[in-house]
């Protein structure tokens, strides 16, 4: 029987049953897209839902990788579909949305890596609804970065987020296929190409990073320019997953917020039940109020 380590209390997780959950589902279904809440069985999906925030996944569900943290399905992808940036769209409108959080699954199989397809997803929210803040959170496009950059800057998201996920040492085991100086230097030529636009990474915690990595990681995003951090407790989708090594408590996630804080990011969430896209519309509002 495989061990399983016990959730601590601090990870508690709401059924998701409310009345605005149930509209946003329905609303993604006819609508054909899908999100990353459900994909990644996300424990915030039903807060998200119910204040009608909610992460979408373009270019499909199933990923050309396999990364060892990730719930989302390894194979073959589909078609791109050319539908899909007037549906995003539509959603985004229709639900009202200040803030829109678009990711994808890696499509090493396509030659820009999916680079055009989120082009026409934020052209298209631009058109239907001009007011909402766009978040995007892409792949590490592996050896194409520089010029799916381009193109994606070019078509001035606000927030451009790109997860490092763990410390550099776990990357053969956690994240393998991606390199970890690749990811911070895509992150880099988004500042350089356009220091308008806000950069983001994040990591999990409990995968078995040592403090002292968790702070260098601070610093290597600090010296590329990242701008907002986030850092949540890995949580194993199933027991085919990377094991939890450890549950961090809330408060050493408070102490290596305020580590963060004090580094220079100018925004920062650590949290256990953080994650990449929560609360990044009421988080990113507040940061250009002030
Ligand atoms: Fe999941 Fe992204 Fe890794 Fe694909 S590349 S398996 S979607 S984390
Ligand atoms: Fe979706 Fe992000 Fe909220 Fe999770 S935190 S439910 S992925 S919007």
């Amino acid at each position: 029987r495989p061990e399983r380590v016990r959730k601590p209390d601090w990870i508690r997780v709401k059924a998701p049953t409310s009345e605005g959950f149930a509209k946003t589902r329905a609303l993604m279904r006819s609508k054909n897209l899908v999100t990353v809440c459900e994909e990644a069985a996300c424990p915030n999906i039903g807060e998200c839902w119910t204040k009608k925030h909610a992460t979408v996944m373009i270019l499909g569900d199933v990923c050309t990788r396999a990364c060892r943290f990730c719930n989302v399905k390894t194979g073959m992808p589909r078609k791109v579909d050319p539908l899909e940036p007037q549906h995003v769209a539509e959603a985004a409108e229709q639900m009202g949305l200040e803030h829109i959080v678009i990711t994808s699954v890696d499509r090493d199989d396509l030659p820009d890596g999916g680079a055009s397809q989120f082009v026409k997803v934020i052209e298209a929210i631009r058109k239907a609804s001009p007011t909402t803040t766009i978040e995007i959170l892409t792949p590490d496009f592996r050896n194409k970065h520089e010029a799916a950059v381009e193109a994606i800057v070019a078509a001035r998201p606000d927030v451009y987020n790109h997860n490092l996920e763990t410390v550099p040492r776990l990357y053969p085991m956690i994240r393998p296929g991606a390199r970890y100086y690749a990811s911070l230097r895509l992150l880099e030529t988004v500042k350089r190409l356009d220091p308008s636009i806000f950069t983001k990474s994040g990591i999990m915690l409990g995968l078995g990073e040592q403090r002292l990595e968790v702070h260098q990681v601070m610093d290597d995003m600090r010296s590329a320019d990242i701008d907002f951090l986030t850092m949540g407790q890995y949580l194993q989708p199933t027991p085919k997953h990377a094991k939890v090594e450890e549950f961090v408590t809330p408060q050493a996630f408070q102490a290596y917020g305020a580590i963060a804080r004090a580094k220079g990011f100018l925004q920062v969430a650590s949290s256990p039940l953080t994650r990449s896209s929560y609360h990044a519309g009421e988080d990113f509002a507040e940061m250009r109020a002030a």
